[in-house]
């Protein structure tokens, strides 16, 4: 297991249609797993795999100790419209409000290659459809309606009455902005 470098807004990779993986084998298990080990680091929610330097249709969501691996997505069924913010780990402190569905209905294959169907709504419904759009080289950015909205947060920007957080040796936490409740993926 180990922590890839995630690419960033202008990488050409970041545009690219990823294709579709036709077999599972022993090295994308370990991307999987590095895919996790990224994703926690970085404090994201969720990962394409375009995002590592793969352009293979794999993403993989953990919320709430819950893990999601899907190779192949395809979101199959969409339902209602919800308005929040959203991050990108490949757009660093970059927010902005996208319109998605509320809920969505995903279909693919697991880590071990077994098909699944996914019913998902709210955050993770949210976090699919960001993921998925990752695949087809799409970023939030692209569907926030006014590029006004987007707000950059400064990590380094105190913004309140808060003393530093200690509990931070690396000095790598964000602000504490309510702004950065926006999980990033
Ligand atoms: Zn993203």
């Amino acid at each position: 297991m180990a922590i890839r470098p995630i690419l960033t807004e202008g990488h050409p990779m970041l545009r690219q249609q990823a294709k579709k993986v036709r077999r599972l084998d022993a090295s994308l298990r370990r991307l999987v797993d590095d895919m996790f080990d990224t994703m926690h680091d970085a404090d994201g929610l969720g990962l394409a795999a375009p995002q590592v330097g793969v352009p293979l249709r794999l993403i993989v969501i953990e919320h709430e100790d819950e893990r999601y691996v899907l190779f192949n997505p395809e979101i199959t069924r969409q339902r209602g419209t919800v308005t929040d913010d959203e991050g990108c780990l490949s757009l660093p402190q970059w927010f902005g409000p996208v319109a998605r569905s509320e809920q969505v209905t995903v279909k693919g294959r697991d880590r071990a290659g077994k098909a699944v169907r996914l019913k998902l709504e709210g955050l993770l419904a949210r976090a699919i459809q960001h993921e998925v759009d990752h695949l087809d080289g799409t970023l939030f950015t692209d569907r926030v309606e006014d590029r006004a909205q987007l707000r950059y947060v400064d990590p380094a920007q105190d913004t309140g009455p808060q003393p530093p957080a200690s509990d931070d040796p690396d000095g790598t936490a964000p602000a504490d902005e309510p702004d950065q409740q926006a999980a990033a993926s």
